[in-house]
């Protein structure tokens, strides 16, 4: 597994204004370090136990991203370090990491998590539950948070008409709250979307930021 060549091969995929999360989750510090050789320095992990101990022991200026789901009660141990949350899918999380990052000093910069694929098993809002949610103004309290954009999941599937039709419709639910909630905020800009089967499409669709693990990685050994 030629991981520099891997990460090289994406990175020149990539058009300027879209960043890439190398998700190293299952992989070892061995596998980071040599992304990290190679210049790499945003990685997604979506386990805290995991995340913390990678942490610890990897250089400190590693932008880590959390982008599994996350519970509650274990907010407060990534709290002091994440740079930032791709799946926030509730405002009683989104008010436990404010929280968290108060205690902290500081504003840790969240996605709403969408639901777009057609599977029930996936996390995240329903267009409905995020209108409501953003129409009910609490968030706008949270002085320690920053809701940055959005994230979504396609639908596991070859069907590439189907991913890029729930990929534009997140891209269209964007441009609505962007519209009604987030006009005067400029942070609010990310699309999270794409991983290393779908990323493509998700560019094609305006995805800000993708979320790429085994195609720089290799397969994980769960
Ligand atoms: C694991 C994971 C990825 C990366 O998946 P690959 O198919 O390995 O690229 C992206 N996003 C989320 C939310 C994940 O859990």
């Amino acid at each position: 597994m030629d991981i520099q060549a891997n990460l090289k091969e994406v990175l020149t995929s990539l058009p300027a204004q879209v960043k890439l999360v190398a998700v190293s989750k299952f992989h070892p510090n061995e596998s980071i370090e040599q992304a990290y050789r190679a210049g790499q320095r945003i990685f997604g992990e979506s386990k805290v136990q995991e995340l913390t101990g990678k942490y610890e022991t990897l250089p400190k200026d590693i932008e880590w991203h959390f982008i599994g789901h996350l519970q509650t009660n274990k907010v407060k141990y990534i709290a002091p370090y994440i740079a930032m949350i791709h799946a926030v899918d509730s405002y009683k999380l989104l008010a436990e990491i404010d929280k968290q990052a108060a205690k902290n000093g500081r504003v840790i910069p969240c996605l709403l998590e969408i639901h777009i694929a057609q599977e029930e098993s996936k996390y995240g809002f329903t267009f409905q539950e995020c209108r409501k949610m953003l129409e009910a103004g609490e968030w706008k309290n949270l002085t320690h948070i920053c809701i940055a954009g959005l994230m979504g999941m396609a639908t596991f599937t070859e069907d590439e008409t189907e991913i890029k039709r729930e990929f534009d419709s997140l891209k269209r639910f964007f441009n609505e709250i962007k519209q009604n909630y987030f006009a005067d905020r400029d942070t609010f800009r990310e699309i999270s979307m794409g991983m290393s089967h779908d990323y493509p499409l998700a560019i094609e669709a305006g995805s800000t930021l993708v979320r790429v693990g085994s195609k720089i990685f290799g397969e994980r050994i769960y």
